[in-house]
């Protein structure tokens, strides 16, 4: 099982981000993505503890596309048979970390594929459920009771379909292996004692503590 997480899908985030860390803010043809590998996985709705080597790890909530078939080069058109349900997660992302890699021209694997940086909802929703467009689902997350992150799929720069026909012209695509889509503006720090809360279409999918 892989994580596949797009980077930059929501332009508001990629100027935030863009201001943070100097990154360009995008344009590109294709969509930006990275791995995490399974280790990664954060489940449950269990804790997060905060990693010594960071100062400052971020909070990125997306929605998350679980694949439930085998592919390869597969087609846009197509790409819709290849997943059924949708959850919610967090990209834990050591922003202080990134933004040195980013400096120096290095990978983001260090930033962004440590131990439990994939928070992932216990619960995936069927897209029936949702109205069945992967492209008009809100969904947001609040933190210590505040919302601090609001986005709609409309509103991604690469659709789902276009992510999985980009991504599966490089490496096949397996039953199980999950999507973070990107995040919306409003990505922050965590700090011990926060508790996380995020919800998609009003069902609340993440609730976990920061320790
Ligand atoms: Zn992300």
């Amino acid at each position: 099982m892989k994580i596949i997480c797009i980077g930059r899908n929501y332009r508001a985030h990629a100027e935030e981000l863009h201001r943070d860390t100097g990154l360009s803010e995008g344009g590109n043809a294709e969509p930006v993505w990275f791995l995490k590998p399974d280790t990664a996985l954060l489940r449950n709705n269990d804790p997060f503890y905060i990693p010594a080597f960071s100062q400052e790890v971020h909070y990125e909530c997306e929605l998350v596309v679980r694949i439930d078939r085998v592919g390869r080069s597969i087609a846009e058109k197509f790409a819709r048979r290849y997943y059924n349900e949708v959850g919610l997660g967090i990209d834990f992302t050591a922003r202080d970390l990134q933004r040195r890699a980013i400096a120096q021209g290095l990978p983001w694997e260090r930033a962004k594929a440590f131990d439990r940086s994939a928070a992932l909802s216990p619960e995936f929703v069927p897209l029936a459920d949702l109205g069945g467009d992967v492209q008009n689902l809100r969904f947001e997350l609040s933190v210590n009771g505040q919302v601090r992150q609001q986005g709609s799929t409309a509103e991604m720069l690469f659709t789902v379909d276009r992510i999985i026909a980009a991504v599966s012209q490089y490496t096949t695509l397996r039953m199980g292996d999950l999507i973070f889509t990107g995040t919306p503006a409003g990505v922050g720090p965590v700090a011990p004692g926060d508790c996380l809360r995020a919800s998609l279409e009003g069902r609340e999918l993440l609730n976990f503590d920061i320790r």
